[in-house]
């Protein structure tokens, strides 16, 4: 087949190597124009102003390891070249939580890196193979579309054609627009509320530290997030509601530092120089697009793969790993739909069976990410607002319980980490009798214990790093001093 990936991220150049390696011609088309840099650092010389979240903290979870590993290891081993730091997400946590190391832990090894290091890595495997070509600074700006197929796309200068194109342009995807002028289009949904994350890199003299607790810990109206890195840096975050209005000096780094001692993290994670400033990211949703309701394909001839088909709580940091499962559920489809022709009523179309794929892989793994981040962030916006968040979902029940026993039974954390790796999904997880009976006794708990530092902590540890707010010239003093 002769295939356009639009958009080289990470999910495109995962794409474009799958379907290069079963056979297929591929070309990606990149708008952004600055390759991977070859005398410098994907850290400090890389532009990207097409991915809003290049500089912000990535881990690789464990399925993104297995699934690169097992399909694409030379893109691990570029990796571990670049720098990338094997981790096991298990054994962050203290020994007395994990039991030691058990037979089995290995699942939750990892390898992982700033994400600019990480899709260099991917990158510089992409460029080098040889049924892949990379365009880069070309911008796709519509499709062609010929008797309700897409058969190819516009750039700024020429038209390309092909037998299928690969949506990887991200969440911020215009393809859904451009399709509305046609009167198609995926079903979109958006969820309601967002977050913002608030992040600073740092490099230390030693590696990041383990055993000190996991990667993402809960706290009454916000998260932490402390994530090893490749080169001895660390990735960390407050993450709040964007409608949390309150803590908006988390900009300044005093605020920022004093708020992360304010959570208990452990001192090491705070060792060596910034890397830049701390650097805000607000209105992260959710969204899913899907291509084919009730199965059948909105239009032949075109499939979305990575964020531009699923972007979801980017907090539990899964959207590599998504992308990279939908990657090779799109190079499954291709392969078993043969020459790739095929309309929509045909079971053998790549789009239709690639349908079919997301649906019985990646869904499952999809609800139960997007179902804990919306009640997570309506936890977040009641906990801000002084309220207990209530909810009669039996899922945030057991995702909540489950949590509270894994703070002190390494059985339950083992089940935890699974989810948390992406190595399981909750169903597969509560369908465990062991699981279950273990679990029993924690429901009712919440998700962040009384005893961890919260809001109070939060709100004082700003109040006094802040920098106090000038007044606005423009605002009538008397109308400022009433409301
Ligand atoms: C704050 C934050 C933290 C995150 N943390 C994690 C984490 O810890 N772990 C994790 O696994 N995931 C994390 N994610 C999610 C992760 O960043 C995404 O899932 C991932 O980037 C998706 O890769 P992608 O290739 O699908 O899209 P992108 O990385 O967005 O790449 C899309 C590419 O398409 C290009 N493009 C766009 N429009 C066009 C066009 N018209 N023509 C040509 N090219 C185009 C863009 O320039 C870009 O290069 C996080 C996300 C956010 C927002």
């Amino acid at each position: 087949m002769n295939v356009i990936v639009l958009g080289a991220g990470p999910t495109g150049l995962t794409t474009a190597l799958l379907l290069a390696r079963a056979g297929s011609r591929v070309i990606v088309l990149e708008r952004d124009s600055a390759p991977p840099p070859t005398n410098g650092h994907p850290w400090t010389d890389w532009a990207r102003p097409g991915v809003n979240q290049f500089r912000q903290p990535h881990i690789a979870l464990p399925r993104w390891h297995q699934v690169m590993d097992a399909e694409l290891p030379d893109a691990v081993e570029a990796l571990l070249t670049l720098g990338g730091v094997r981790s096991n997400l298990l054994h962050l946590y203290p020994a007395e939580l994990t039991g030691g190391w058990q037979e089995g832990d290995e699942r939750f090894h990892t390898v992982t890196a700033r994400r600019p290091v990480l899709e260099a890595a991917v990158a510089s495997v992409a460029e080098a193979e040889p049924g892949v070509q990379i365009l880069r600074g070309r911008r796709a700006t519509g499709l062609l579309l010929d008797r309700g197929r897409v058969v190819g796309v516009r750039t700024q200068t020429d038209t390309l054609t092909a037998d299928l194109v690969v949506d990887a342009s991200g969440h911020r995807t215009p393809v859904p627009g451009w399709l509305a002028a046609y009167g198609l289009g995926p079903a979109e949904q958006r969820s309601t509320e967002s977050l913002t994350y608030y992040t600073r890199h740092s490099r230390a003299g030693s590696p990041a530290p383990a055993g000190t607790g996991g990667a993402l810990t809960h706290h009454e109206s916000y998260s932490v997030l402390t994530l090893p890195s490749d080169d001895n840096c660390r990735g960390l975050a407050i993450i709040v509601g964007s409608g949390d209005r309150t803590v908006r000096t988390l900009r300044e780094p005093a605020v920022w530092e004093a708020a992360l001692r304010a959570s208990g993290i452990d001192e090491r994670w705070l060792e060596g120089p910034p890397l830049g400033d701390v650097q805000p990211l607000a209105g992260l949703q959710d969204i899913v697009r899907d291509y084919a309701p009730n199965g059948v394909p909105v239009v032949e001839g075109l499939v979305a793969v990575g964020d531009a088909w699923a972007t979801n709580s980017p907090f539990l940091g899964r959207g590599l790993s998504l992308g990279a499962l939908s990657a090779v559920a799109l190079r499954d489809a291709v392969v078993e739909s043969g020459s790739g022709s095929g309309d929509s009523r045909s079971e053998r179309s790549p789009a239709a069976r690639y349908a079919g794929l997301l649906d019985e892989r990646l869904v499952p793994y999809l609800v139960s990410t997007i179902d804990f981040g919306r009640h997570r962030v309506a936890e977040m916006r009641a906990q801000a607002a002084g309220e207990v968040y209530h909810t009669s979902d039996p899922a945030w029940a057991g995702s909540s319980a489950l949590a509270a026993g894994a703070r002190t039974d390494p059985v339950l954390l083992r089940a935890h980490s699974m989810i948390a790796s992406l190595l399981a999904t909750p169903a597969e997880v509560f369908a465990d009798p062991e699981i279950r009976a273990h679990v029993g006794p924690w429901l009712g708990y919440p998700l962040c214990p009384p005893d961890r530092p919260g809001r109070a902590a939060l709100l004082d540890a700003i109040s006094r790093t802040s920098t106090p707010a000038r007044p606005d010239p423009n605002t009538n003093i008397f109308e400022r001093t009433l409301t």
